[in-house]
């Protein structure tokens, strides 16, 4: 059902039909896409992966160009409507949720450019999968990809991206050569290092405050067609810490995970992965990069197109036993190297398959001096570490609002050593919360807001500048 106007008094959209009998509506800009109200669209966009929050839009904008989003974040800010873009919803808390303003359905815009050396223009409703799969047969990747590859690259780069590469490369976010945004006062504009450079830094991990992304000009680099995996396990948090923070500051890994795994009497073992990326004419040296490291390693090799989606498998299992729309609980954080150790093992004897509902516990390291955006919030130290406990909940209110009640009690201790909330998570937030996540950068992201949004239109699931 497509809408043709806004009715400022009722502040409700108004149809075709109902226009007959309702007073001069504010008139909807001619779109080439569409904006819906129908119940499967509302419900879809008031939903995402958590299944925890639920804010119901008044519409959703099916965009059929850029112009319709300039159009759209216009009319929204004439009309003191909130405006958020959507990737595949992929937050846990409400955070690409709006209600009663309008969703951007960003999945319509999601064509993938011819990659070259130089880089490849990509939308932002493109998928990681779709950016793999078009750059590989140039023998060209982004050098970070989330372990997922069906986020979006809007919507990770709003957020920060993350993966096995970061210790490395950065984040997603670190890779991006230039921008093309509409911001929150409705200007479609290009950003890079050097032109708009202060949108462009902003945009980055910006968490959707500031502008729209479009679409994206993703750094390059070449491809290695093999992946060899390393496994290690250490049998408690110290010895794992200091492998890892080894790993991450020599770089002998392409890719450094971890992640915490049963240990088949109620406690946990600390499982190291590693991978190294090679061409056959140039296989890895196994001897040296497992120096140092605990004895007893597994080797296993896969193509590095086939590493990059090996949680498909997974992802089609808890698809089929309907695990997947349970609601997700998610708790990430990011601590610092010197806190890991202690807070992770005692948060793990914690830990049990019930309050889990199973789901994987991630804990690797990253460097900080890799990360270049300044809204990114990250520990001080320069190892420090993501802490994921990526939980499965039953959809009972009761256990899911336990879970909850859990993760706020669990970062309120990360914070106190140092710890960031990763804003994917399932953590609630006050403004109070997010001026003291943000610290010395608040006033630099309340100055942006004011630059580029300063009707404060876009993105209000985060609840930074107000109640979600
Ligand atoms: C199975 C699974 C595995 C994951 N693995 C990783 C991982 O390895 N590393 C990692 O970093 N994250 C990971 N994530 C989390 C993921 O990065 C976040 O959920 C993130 O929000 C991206 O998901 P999305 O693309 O669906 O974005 P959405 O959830 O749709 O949006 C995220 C935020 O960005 C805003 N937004 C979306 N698109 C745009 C746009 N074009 N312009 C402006 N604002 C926009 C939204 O309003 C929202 O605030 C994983 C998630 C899942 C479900």
């Amino acid at each position: 059902m497509a809408v043709i106007g806004f009715d400022p008094v009722r502040r409700s959209w108004v149809t075709e039909a109902e226009a007959k009998c309702k007073n001069a509506p504010l008139p909807i800009p001619g779109l080439d896409g569409q904006l819906v109200t129908d119940a499967a669209s509302i419900q879809e966009a008031s939903q995402d992966f958590g299944y925890i929050i639920q804010r119901t839009p008044f519409a959703v904008l099916r965009p059929g160009s850029y112009q319709d989003i300039v159009k759209m974040v216009r009319y929204a800010g004439r009309n003191c409507i909130k405006i958020a873009g959507r990737g595949e919803a992929h937050s846990t808390y409400g955070q690409a949720q709006a209600t009663g303003g309008i969703i951007i359905d960003m999945r319509l815009l999601n064509d993938v450019g011819t990659p070259t050396p130089g880089g490849v223009w990509v939308e932002a409703g493109a998928t990681w999968r779709a950016v793999r799969d078009a750059t590989l047969p140039a023998g060209l990747t982004p050098p970070v990809f989330t372990d997922y590859l069906d986020t979006t690259v809007g919507g990770t780069l709003c957020v920060g991206g993350i993966g096995g590469a970061t210790h490395r490369h950065g984040l997603q976010i670190d890779n991006v050569l230039a921008l093309e945004v509409v911001t929150g006062d409705g200007r479609r504009m290009t950003c890079s290092p050097t032109q708009n450079p202060q949108l462009f830094r902003s945009v980055l991990g910006g968490l959707g405050q500031f502008a729209i992304i479009l679409r994206a000009r993703l750094k390059l680099i070449p491809a290695r067609t093999q992946a060899r995996v390393y496994r290690i396990l250490y049998p408690d948090a110290a010895s794992f810490v200091a492998a890892q923070t080894t790993c991450a500051l020599d770089e002998r890994f392409s890719f450094l995970e971890g992640q915490l795994v049963p240990d088949g009497s109620g406690g946990w073992l600390y499982l190291l992965e590693g991978a190294a990326y090679y061409n056959p004419d140039a296989p890895p040296n196994d001897a040296a990069l497992l120096a140092g490291l605990a004895p007893g390693a597994t080797i296993e090799e896969f193509t590095y197109s086939d590493w990059l989606s090996r949680l498909d498998p997974t992802v089609a299992f808890l698809k089929s036993v309907g695990a997947w729309t349970l609601p997700h609980p998610w708790y990430d954080v990011f601590l610092p190297g010197s806190e890991a150790a202690s807070y992770v093992s005692t948060t793990a004897a914690g830990l049990t398959a019930e309050n889990t509902g199973n789901g994987p516990i991630l804990f690797y390291a990253y460097r900080r001096s890799k990360l270049t955006m300044p809204f990114f919030q990250s520990p001080c130290e320069e190892v420090s570490f993501l802490f994921d406990i990526l939980r499965f909940a039953p959809p009972v209110p009761a256990i899911v609002q336990q879970r909850i009640d859990e993760n706020v009690a669990l970062f309120q201790q990360a914070r106190d050593l140092g710890g960031k909330r990763y804003p994917i998570s399932s953590i609630p937030f006050s403004q109070s919360d997010w001026i003291q996540h943000f610290g010395s950068d608040w006033f630099a992201f309340v100055f942006q807001k004011q630059r580029f949004d300063g009707d404060n239109v876009l993105t209000p699931g985060h609840g930074i500048f107000g109640t979600p």
